[in-house]
């Protein structure tokens, strides 16, 4: 049971609890969004204006060399393969997911030239599903998407597919995809397995070569607290270094690009996978919130994120109000993620009211709560806190005040 006097000793007991002093995190609030937008490390604060005030202001174009801006999106790179089980040279930090998902598909549709398929869970991501969408419409020549949900997949896989292509962790439910037995069955089929890591890299291990995945992309402003807009992860396997091409075949990717070749060469290396000048202040950034990430131990990361999304399951459930609210994520700790999501026909006005009362998670299409939690940071006593404010405010009904009708843009 879920009371005030365990809660504390779990606090005391965490072997991760002085992470968050490493973070700002608002006085007053609860924040259970990291898996929308991580909370900032304190350091970021010093990097940001390291990078600006030196290595921008005073060192102008020659930080390039001398500050390793040119090498920033390999270096850190290197540093997320150790987060996802990739050797180094293998992760280039660059662009945006859905960017680096249309470059990492295109190169491994190349792989299987006489296959049209792409195997997709359709409720997933919606940006997966347009990117792919526009990239097969630009190839034509009868490509198409095969939408197939967790439950269909072995049926969807079959020799017509050329690259199945899918999220570890379900952005909505929290649900975790097999990815060693997806990936099996995908190579038995002849096809190629792209993954998305957005809501896994940072929350739990990943063994990317292990499993034997080809291409792989991933946000680090999620999980990672690399801040707004960080640019994300890209994994290419080294056996398909050289194999295959993106299409965004900018000077960066190109395999000498201060020679000033008219025609285009690729890098031999991930290289390859870059296009264009990098965000330098961004990059520098997100690698205050990777280094922290990589200090913590990803099984103790996994094993509290486990405790804390049942505890709150668990807490919404006992305060007595759990029946009104549907749990859309599993129930076994072991197939969700680092989230925990309740639908409820009024899930948006509950979303707005949590807001006002310092408890602040997000909402998504159809009626679903999404409670993000970022092991780093979140404490037990949040997720207690967090229950008891749901539990207020259903017993109270006071989501239905006309103030919390109104819709936000971003939800
Ligand atoms: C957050 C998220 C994205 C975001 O893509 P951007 O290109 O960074 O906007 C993509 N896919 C999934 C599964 C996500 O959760």
């Amino acid at each position: 049971m879920i009371n005030s006097d365990n809660i504390e000793q779990l606090d005391r007991q965490d072997p991760l609890a002085t992470y968050r002093n490493d973070f700002h995190l608002p006085s007053g609030l609860v924040y259970l969004n990291g898996n929308s937008l991580g909370a900032m490390p304190l350091k970021a604060v010093v990097r940001a204006r390291q990078v600006v005030e030196k290595e921008w202001a005073e060192g102008l174009i020659g930080s390039m060399n001398t500050a390793g801006w040119f090498d920033l999106p390999v270096s850190l790179g290197n540093k997320i393969a150790n987060l996802v089980g990739a050797d180094p040279g293998e992760v280039v930090l660059t662009d945006s997911t859905g960017i680096d998902l249309y470059k990492v598909l295109s190169a491994a549709l190349q792989l299987k030239p006489q296959r049209r398929v792409v195997v997709m869970e359709g409720s997933n991501f919606p940006t997966n599903n347009y990117m792919v969408e526009g990239l097969l419409e630009q190839l034509g020549d009868g490509y198409g998407i095969r939408y197939a949900e967790a439950g269909e997949l072995v049926q969807a896989i079959d020799d017509d597919v050329a690259a199945v292509c899918l999220t570890h962790v379900h952005y909505k439910t929290g649900g975790i995809l097999d990815m060693a037995r997806i990936t099996a069955l995908a190579h038995a089929a002849g096809a190629a397995a792209v993954w998305d890591l957005c809501h896994s890299v940072g929350t739990m291990p990943v063994e990317l070569n292990t499993c034997g995945v080809d291409f792989a992309v991933g946000c680090t402003y999620k999980y990672l607290n690399g801040g707004p807009g960080s640019p994300a992860m890209l994994f290419a396997a080294k056996r398909h270094h050289g194999r295959c091409r993106q299409p965004l075949t900018g000077w960066f990717g190109h395999a000498a690009p201060f020679d000033f070749d008219p025609h285009y060469h690729p890098a031999p290396d991930i290289r390859q996978m870059l296009s264009g000048t990098q965000p330098i202040v961004s990059l520098s950034i997100a690698e205050i919130g990777i280094d922290l990430m990589l200090s913590a131990n990803l099984g103790y990361i996994r094993d509290k994120a486990m405790k804390l999304t049942s505890l709150f399951i668990e807490g919404v459930e006992a305060l007595g109000r759990g029946n009104e609210l549907v749990l859309v994520s599993p129930r076994i700790a072991e197939h969700r993620g680092s989230q925990v999501s309740f639908q409820h026909d009024n899930g948006y006005a509950i979303v707005r009211a949590l807001h006002d009362r310092g408890v602040i998670c997000d909402y998504r299409e159809p009626g679903i709560m999404r409670f993000g939690f970022a092991p780093l940071y979140n404490s037990y006593a949040d997720i207690l806190h967090a229950a008891e404010i749901l539990g207020e405010i259903l017993k109270s009904g006071c989501w239905a005040d006309t103030c919390y009708q109104y819709r936000e843009t971003v939800t």
